[in-house]
């Protein structure tokens, strides 16, 4: 008998989303669309609702009642669940067996804590979930028998290239015996890569969230093109490789073949690569430890005129510098820095700030933030004060820096 695995996507109207959707419509004997959340976008979501028949959907509160009369009229009986409590709602429901966390920031992180709490299988794209919270999601993912698989390409990659005993426990990436060296993650470089400082710094919306090699959402675009991503990333692999920073490599690989690669004792370095298709690393996570045809482009060698590797400029790519800076200091510093970078993001996209103004502006919020250290025993409601707390200083930065 083949078993349907019933899927909660939240972060449905996204990129993520419709890369895992159109996977999961490809594949309706194995996979249950069980339940949609979407935020902003509600009519593409109505769509989504028509196409799947999802049982429960998630809206803003403030969007609830509309979005059920729409969906009746329509003759959909489809139950709608409204606002935070209602994803977490969701995510912990008896029915779900997966959960695809797939909200940009901070909003993802108490839905996806919740799965990790309700012991589901989780299918991880909300990186900042991981850079506000990693251990205590860790520590929830183990005590609950949650299971935990990266969609980041990267980080899914450098699972690919893990041996079996440490995918299903990563603290045995420590065991001399699985000569587990250091993590390589790779980098695209982002749209200014072959750009001097002072082209970046002129840099229009539209230039900056136009990524040469992956087509993704508009804050994860611009923390590409500011290699912030890199930086949330390595806080990432930090927590669910169980490595400390200096055990994690970023390279700039411009073509973006080769997606992160693991280096052992013995001089080996493997690697994971593919087209820059998000579909492959969601496929794999969606079917571990099978695999499913993701409908991806297969990658074409004869093509491939050749792959490069830089070193990053840590003076240009400040943001990454920071990360490792905050990843040393302790998780206090890792939420103030994602969400000072949140704030910073916002502002540059709604015109605020420049593109090069977010790495001072996140600079500026980890060395003036007053913040408590966080020990491994912080639960979620510490972490949100002081997330809070570097929002109301970020904000009151950014309308410094514009009004000057
Ligand atoms: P996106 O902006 O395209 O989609 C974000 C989704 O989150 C949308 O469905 C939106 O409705 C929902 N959302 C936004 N704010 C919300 C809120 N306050 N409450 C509830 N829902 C909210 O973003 P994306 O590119 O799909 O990225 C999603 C996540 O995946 C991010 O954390 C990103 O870093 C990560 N990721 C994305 C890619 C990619 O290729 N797009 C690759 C790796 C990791
Ligand atoms: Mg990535």
């Amino acid at each position: 008998m083949v078993m349907t695995q019933r899927i909660a996507v939240l972060g449905a109207t996204g990129s993520i989303g419709d890369s895992t959707l159109a996977i999961l419509a490809a594949q309706p004997q194995h996979y249950d669309v069980y339940a949609l959340s979407g935020f902003r976008r509600l009519d593409k979501l109505f769509d989504l609702c028509q196409q799947f028949l999802p049982r429960r959907v998630n809206v803003p509160t403030a969007a609830v009642d509309e979005f059920a009369q729409r969906l009746s009229a329509a003759g959909l009986d489809i139950a709608v669940v409204g606002g935070a409590e209602g994803l977490v709602d969701i995510a912990t429901d008896s029915q779900t067996d997966t959960v695809v966390a797939a909200i940009v920031g901070a909003a993802g992180l108490p839905s996806t804590l919740a799965a990790a709490r309700a012991g589901k299988r989780i299918l991880l794209a909300n990186k900042e979930a991981l850079v506000m919270a990693g251990q205590v999601m860790i520590n929830a993912v183990k005590t609950h028998g949650a299971t935990l698989l990266p969609l980041d390409s990267e980080h899914n990659a450098i699972f690919q290239c893990l041996p079996l005993a440490i995918q299903q426990d990563h603290t045995q990436i420590h065991q001399p015996d699985h000569g587990v060296r250091k993590l390589w993650l790779t980098a695209s470089g982002g749209p200014f890569l072959q750009q001097s400082f002072e082209q970046m710094r002129q840099a229009s919306v539209a230039e900056a969230v136009k990524h040469p090699n992956w087509s993704m959402g508009q804050k994860i675009s611009v923390d590409s093109a500011t290699m912030m991503n890199k930086g949330l990333e390595l806080i990432e692999a930090c927590h669910l490789f169980d490595l400390p920073e200096d055990k994690i490599n970023v390279v700039i690989h411009p073509q973006s073949i080769i997606h992160s690669m693991v280096e052992y004792s013995d001089g080996s370095f493997l690697a994971q690569l593919g087209s820059p298709d998000m579909k492959t690393p969601i496929a794999h996570a969606l079917s571990y430890p099978n695999r499913i045809d993701s409908g991806s482009q297969p990658l074409d060698l004869y093509a491939l005129s050749g792959l490069e590797f830089i070193e990053p400029d840590l003076q240009k790519f400040a943001c990454l510098r920071l990360a490792r800076q905050a990843m040393q200091a302790g998780t206090q510093a890792t939420i103030v820095l994602n969400a000072a970078n949140e704030i910073a993001v916002a502002a540059f996209l709604s015109g605020q700030i420049r593109l090069t103004d977010i790495a001072d502006v996140n600079e500026q919020a980890l060395t003036e933030i007053q913040v408590p250290l966080l020990n491994e025993h912080a639960d979620i409601d510490d972490i949100l004060a002081i997330d809070k707390v570097a929002r109301r200083h970020t904000d009151a930065l950014i309308k410094k820096l514009a009004s000057s």
